[in-house]
């Protein structure tokens, strides 16, 4: 699987309609402080089906609706969509695939796969065991970086065990060793 493209519009920063290329390799976005990165990495989050707002760094949802500035209005809706190339990682028939989330000042929220209307979980169970779902570790934020190189040696083995999908098999031994 591989990201190909980002659009936002409304979402927090992008007063106007933002659309991200990503090519083969590695992205690199750089800018200025507070021009907007750590933005588009929770846009990403958010249209993968984040749920808690302070992950996006608000306090309620409605901090990721564009709040206007000293020249615009706010705006009404938020809406990223995120396309996807599909190498059979993700069980869909298609090669190309398009996650939609719409958020509506008045609370209302709404998701797409390939433009149908779906529902939030519709989008948890498309992500789920690709790394890539609302609870996976493939965004990671500075604070979580922090977070790592600042914790205790026994802290940061769980967190290399738990990436490395080897929690599981760690807790089964413990349940037969205590048996
Ligand atoms: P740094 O280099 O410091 O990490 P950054 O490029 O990652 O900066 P962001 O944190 O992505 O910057 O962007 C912060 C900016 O987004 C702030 O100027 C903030 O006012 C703006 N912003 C956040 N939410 C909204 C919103 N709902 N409406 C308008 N602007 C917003
Ligand atoms: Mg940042």
């Amino acid at each position: 699987m591989q990201l190909k493209r980002l659009e936002a519009y409304g979402f927090k920063s992008f007063a106007d309609k933002i659309e991200i290329e990503f090519d083969h390799g590695v992205t690199a976005i750089v800018g200025p402080n507070g021009s907007g990165k750590s933005n588009i990495t929770d846009a990403i989050r958010w249209v993968l089906g984040e749920q808690n707002v302070r992950n996006l760094r608000g306090t309620k949802s409605e901090d990721i609706i564009f709040t206007g500035s000293s020249s615009r209005k706010p705006l009404g809706i938020a809406e990223v969509t995120l396309t996807l190339l599909n190498d059979g990682d993700l069980s869909l028939p298609f090669d190309e695939i398009t996650v939609t989330r719409r958020l509506f000042r008045s609370g209302e929220s709404e998701f797409f796969i390939n433009k149908g209307k779906c529902r939030l979980k519709d989008i948890y169970a498309l992500f789920a065991d690709t790394g890539l779902g609302h609870d996976g570790i493939s965004v990671i934020s500075q604070n979580k970086m922090d977070d790592i190189l600042n914790s205790r040696p026994e802290e940061r083995r769980l967190f290399f065990e738990e990436t490395a999908g080897i929690t599981k098999f760690r807790d089964r031994k413990n349940e037969s060793v205590k048996k």
